[in-house]
């Protein structure tokens, strides 16, 4: 039999990705879990009260699934258009704890296992194999700019000097970090070492100022250019972003500068999430995308619409114990996708 005709790909694609549970979760609620498999699409969620909901996604990668399957489905298509000139976006979602990180990155950027190798050394392989298979025809330019956005402050990671960088649109409708560093990338090996500077610095500059990454945005920001100015037109900008943790701060608890973090968290990805949602939408092309009502949504603005594809994953808990988080980044991955 032939298999099942695919869906078609739409521009924008919403997964769900469940990490395993850890070692707490597994003593907790006697390591109950609230997500019942139905099949690559659909499973049931149950929360603590045994209330059950039904939640479809383009694809869900369940406990068990592999770095190398989530990079396939969701980064390589979007990869291979970057070196055809077309944008993309790829962001992990998800509270604090439930594998953006490890979805983005794996163990670290340098991990050399390919079981646990992330998205990132995945898509640093995958746009040099394809400049080294388009030939000669074109020669093409790697750039990588990496920045942290904490509380709509863009930080440059390259030079942590650069605390407060303006974005800008050119007349070209790109966007622009005014002043990053670009760093010109020659081959995967530099690459690596790169991304690993700057996750570093990240971590430098976090603990100078006393905040905790759980609490920013990070951004890998990737071009692919043609080397002759002829062939401008070609340039593909990619994107991926690690989003600050979308827990809820405990209302009663929060006050002062914690309380700004998640107001000011809070308030940027719900801009991601109405942004994306009119982008999916948008059959009508005069709807107005919000792009303008966070930091977050502006850098991307170039990468999310117009001619681009734009992935986001769901990061969730397996765990009983953290249902109620796991229901509302569910819930945020069903509103990007419909209505
Ligand atoms: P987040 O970035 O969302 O805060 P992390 O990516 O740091 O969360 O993940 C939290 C912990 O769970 C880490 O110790 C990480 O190694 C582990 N983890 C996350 N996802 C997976 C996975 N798919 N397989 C194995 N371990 C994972
Ligand atoms: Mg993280």
């Amino acid at each position: 039999a032939s298999p099942s005709p695919k869906k078609q790909f739409s521009n924008v694609t919403v997964c769900s990705r469940f990490r395993p549970l850890n070692s707490k979760e597994r003593k907790d609620h006697g390591g109950q879990v609230c997500v019942c498999r139905i099949d690559d699409e659909t499973f049931v969620f149950k929360d603590e009260k045994e209330e059950e909901s039904t939640f479809s996604f383009d694809k869900v990668f369940y406990e068990d699934s592999l770095q190398a399957d989530v990079y396939e489905f969701i980064a390589l298509p979007i990869v291979r258009d970057a070196v055809n000139g077309v944008n993309g976006t790829i962001i992990t979602y998800g509270q604090t704890g439930a594998g953006k990180t490890y979805s983005m990155e794996g163990p670290n950027v340098l991990e050399s296992d390919d079981m646990k190798k992330g998205l990132l050394p995945r898509v640093v392989d995958g746009l040099f194999e394809h400049l080294a298979s388009a030939g000669d025809s074109i020669k093409y330019k790697i750039t990588l700019s990496m920045v942290e956005i904490y509380m709509e402050k863009v930080r440059d990671l390259f030079d942590l000097s650069k605390d407060n960088l303006v974005i800008k649109q050119n007349k070209d409708h790109e966007m622009l970090v005014s002043g990053v560093t670009e760093i010109h990338l020659s081959d995967t090996g530099e690459a690596l070492q790169n991304l690993h500077a700057g996750i570093q610095n990240r971590a430098v500059g976090e603990t100078q100022m006393n905040l905790a990454s759980s609490r920013s945005h990070c951004a890998y920001i990737f071009t692919v250019q043609p080397v002759s100015t002829r062939d401008r037109g070609r340039t593909g900008k990619l994107v991926l972003v690690d989003l600050a943790g979308s827990e809820k701060v405990e209302k009663t608890g929060a006050e002062g500068k914690l309380l700004e973090e998640a107001k000011t968290i809070n308030k940027s990805l719900s801009a991601l999430g109405n942004v994306i949602n009119a982008l999916t939408c948008s059959s009508s092309k005069s709807n107005h995308i919000p792009y303008r009502d966070s930091k977050l949504t502006r850098l991307l603005q170039d990468a999310l619409g117009g001619n681009s594809r734009t992935a986001l994953i769901c990061c969730c808990s397996p765990s009983t114990s953290n249902s109620s988080e796991t229901f509302s980044t569910l819930r945020f991955g069903t509103r990007a996708k419909h209505i």
